[in-house]
């Protein structure tokens, strides 16, 4: 259990750690005031499961060949919509 103000690890049966309830007694809430709780950083088990994970270079190789590939595809597209505009410039350009 952590304290759910600040996040420190506190016993199992206590909610906010003693610096924490030592903090509210200090500056106590009336009952109608909305009290807003700080934002918490990222428990631990989600940063891990969020974690990239490795991928095997089988599989990197594959990505490789077909980025490649899609490359080489729209150079070719490219190549030839080049060719179609030099082909049609040169036909206006005779007559
Ligand atoms: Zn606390």
């Amino acid at each position: 259990m952590n304290c759910i103000k600040c996040g420190i690890s506190v016993p199992e049966n206590q909610v906010f750690c003693d610096t924490c309830l030592a903090d509210m007694e200090k500056y106590p809430v009336k009952p109608d005031v909305t009290v807003v709780l700080p934002q918490r950083k990222e428990a631990v088990v989600s940063k891990k499961k969020s974690r990239k994970r490795t991928i095997p270079p089988e599989e990197q190789l594959r990505r490789v060949k077909s980025r490649l590939r899609l490359a080489h595809l729209t150079l070719a597209v490219v190549f030839i919509c080049f060719l179609l505009v030099a082909a049609m410039l040169l036909k206006y350009l005779q007559g």
